[in-house]
């Protein structure tokens, strides 16, 4: 009960990348680069399970950015000349690569991550990949002329992967999709239309799709202000998600608007609470923790309640994510306990 997990990401050492960056410059390169990804997603799956963690990541050490490190692996994309594109509505500029030709997967994207992790744990494991809709938000075309074929095309790379992370023993496949908070109709149009195509055939591994207010940087704090009194994206999206061939749903919950009775939209799901600010370097005691996880128990069932952190926490201090992980782990303890 309660099992534990994260959203995913985690802080890079000072060693494998630059620091306090959402789009840090590596530290080494070639062979040298791929042994210190390694000891990364080796030290951080230690810390995960010292700290308690149930549902282990990679914490994302391979990959500079949570959209461009699958992307890093597919023919078909310009890397050399990058354009200035507003993505998320324009919430704020990036410098993203262009799709120039048929999309093709040029091999294995996160076979390593798995396999250090599987060898090395006996608990479930986790690997996330960008979403359809998000990477479709990430990135400029100049060849399939149509967002949805796009994502479709993108759609299918991604099952290629999440079916040989199964093989590698991968027990959950999650999805990132910040964008299903900015583009609510399309979602229903076709954003889980793209994530059927992303787990067909998919048979032992779960599948999660995370949906939140992005990371705690500037530009989402700032857009974070213009949404109101209440966040009710949510409420526009559950409702599908909740007909969905998806069988976890992970979402924002702690010190953020969205009210906690949109949950009971998520009928039948499992429901990844986020119970971890990560927009705010102030750790959680055990007892925040569990007022959190109450809250949601009025509206998901305790075995579909797994506590988790409100995103990735890529740009925070090591010092604070670890806290952060244990904080997570004991509050959920402190719940179980309590509401056995
Ligand atoms: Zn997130």
């Amino acid at each position: 009960m309660f099992e534990t997990t994260i959203a995913g990401s985690l802080p890079k050492p000072g060693w494998l990348a630059e620091t306090d960056k959402l789009w840090p410059a590596w530290r080494a390169e070639g062979a040298e680069l791929a042994k210190a990804k390694r000891d990364a997603t080796l030290l951080w799956l230690k810390e995960q399970e010292d700290a308690g963690i149930d549902i282990v990541t990679d914490g994302e050490q391979s990959r500079q950015h949570f959209v461009h490190g699958f992307l890093e692996f597919v023919e078909g994309i310009d890397f050399e000349h990058k354009v200035k594109m507003g993505i998320r509505n324009n919430r704020y500029d990036a410098m993203v690569p262009v799709v120039v030709g048929p999309l093709k997967l040029k091999g294995r994207v996160h076979q390593t991550e798995a396999l250090v992790m599987r060898s090395h744990s006996r608990r479930k494991i986790k690997i996330t990949l960008p979403g359809p809709m998000t990477i479709v938000d990430t990135i400029a075309d100049r060849h399939y002329g149509d967002k949805v074929k796009l994502a479709m095309a993108f759609a299918a790379l991604l099952n290629q992967e999440a079916r040989a992370l199964e093989k590698d023993g991968v027990d959950v496949i999650q999805f990132d999709e910040p964008a299903f908070n900015v583009y609510m109709d399309d979602v229903t149009k076709w954003g889980i239309a793209a994530l059927h195509r992303a787990i067909r055939g998919l048979k032992k591994a779960k599948t999660c799709v995370h949906i939140c207010y992005g990371y705690g940087i500037k530009a989402n704090l700032d857009w974070k202000e213009t949404l109101g009194g209440e966040w009710r994206q949510y409420e526009q999206i559950f409702p599908a998600l909740a007909k969905s061939k998806l069988d976890q749903v992970s979402l924002e919950c702690i010190h953020s608007k969205v009210p906690v009775d949109l949950l009971k939209l998520l009928k039948g799901k499992d429901v990844l609470v986020g119970v971890i600010d990560v927009a705010s370097d102030k750790v959680e005691t055990a007892e925040e923790v569990c007022s959190t996880i109450k809250k949601a128990l009025k509206y998901v069932p305790k075995k579909h309640l797994f506590p988790c952190t409100n995103c990735g926490m890529a740009p925070m201090s090591r010092e604070i994510a670890r806290a952060k992980l244990k904080a997570l782990a004991a509050g959920a303890a402190l719940a179980r306990k309590r509401y056995r």
